[in-house]
């Protein structure tokens, strides 16, 4: 099994002798725990890359907005310890909110711009919380890579900001998106879906896959393909809504007009899961 740590000291005891006496690297994987194959893709790259690899698993509370599924969000951490095993990772971090937001604490990060378009509308909020726990956990563990899935591209994209702008020195390892053999993307949420909700739900690879045909056929309109595939999701039963589509460039700017490397981005509302996706296109 991998070490287990729930308190930064200790943590941080750990980690001082491996690097600083052994002078080996850190590849770090922050999570919030249900692992699945989105996961494991970020730890294998980890574990290529770095001596040591670390994963922690926090649901971040400030990241949620009222209403969302803080409280329903699935947790298993005798699973999550067991993946982590059977991948070799050396420890997992997973502190209690206590440990991560101790009486008195005060202070936000806050990445202007980004955390306000697409996600940022309809989640109030979130990436204040996602920039002020990945800060924390990057001070935390101060490893020499992190990686973060293009699943979450906005997150990835407000993380790199983040990292520049405050001179974080580690560096960031993007990781493509892991799609299910019919196209799903890996996601703790996919629990929710029931079957019926499941099989709509694949409505939004189905649309990259029609979007990418379109613009193989010499369509290169944002506002049509946007059109289109706004159209086919909410074709589907049990699609309730759908919170956006954008076509952006690969540093989130829309764009009218598509081009190879630009990316598509949606959130859409399956019963009562939100789903997000995004599709790089070529
Ligand atoms: P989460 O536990 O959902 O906060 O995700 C933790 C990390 O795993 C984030 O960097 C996500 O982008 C990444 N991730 C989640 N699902 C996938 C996926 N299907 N493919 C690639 N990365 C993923």
């Amino acid at each position: 099994m991998p070490l287990l740590f729930k308190k930064v000291k200790d943590l941080r005891n750990y980690l001082h002798g491996l690097k600083c006496e052994r002078g080996l690297s850190v590849g770090f994987v922050p999570t919030m725990g249900y692992l699945h194959e989105g996961h494991k893709a970020l730890i294998k790259n980890s574990k290529i890359q770095n001596d040591i690899t670390i994963v922690s698993v926090y649901v971040n509370p400030t990241q949620f907005g009222p209403g969302e599924d803080y409280e329903r969000y699935p947790r298993d951490l005798d699973r999550d310890m067991a993946v982590c095993e059977e991948l070799g990772v050396d420890a997992v971090f997973a502190p209690t909110d206590e440990e991560m937001y101790p009486e008195g604490f005060r202070t936000e990060v806050y990445v202007k711009g980004i955390s306000e378009v697409l996600e940022g509308k309809f989640r109030p909020g979130h990436f204040k919380g996602v920039a002020t726990i990945v800060l924390k956990l990057l001070n935390a563990v101060q490893p020499d890579r992190v990686y973060f899935g293009e699943k979450d591209y906005q997150q990835l994209k407000l993380v790199e900001r983040m990292v520049r702008d405050l001179l974080l020195p580690v560096e960031i390892v993007p990781v493509p998106v892991v799609r299910e053999p019919d196209g799903l993307a890996y996601s703790s949420r996919n629990v929710y879906l029931s079957g019926e909700e499941r099989e709509s739900a694949l409505s939004i690879y189905r649309s990259f896959l029609l979007a990418q045909e379109m613009i193989n056929q010499g369509e290169r309109r944002s506002e049509v393909i946007k059109k289109e595939i706004e159209r086919f999701i909410l074709s589907h039963p049990h699609v309730k809504k759908i919170d956006y589509v954008e076509i952006t460039d690969s540093e989130l700017n829309p764009k009218d007009i598509v081009d190879k490397g630009d990316r598509i981005l949606v959130a859409v509302w399956v019963g009562n899961t939100r789903l997000i996706d995004n599709w790089k296109v070529s």
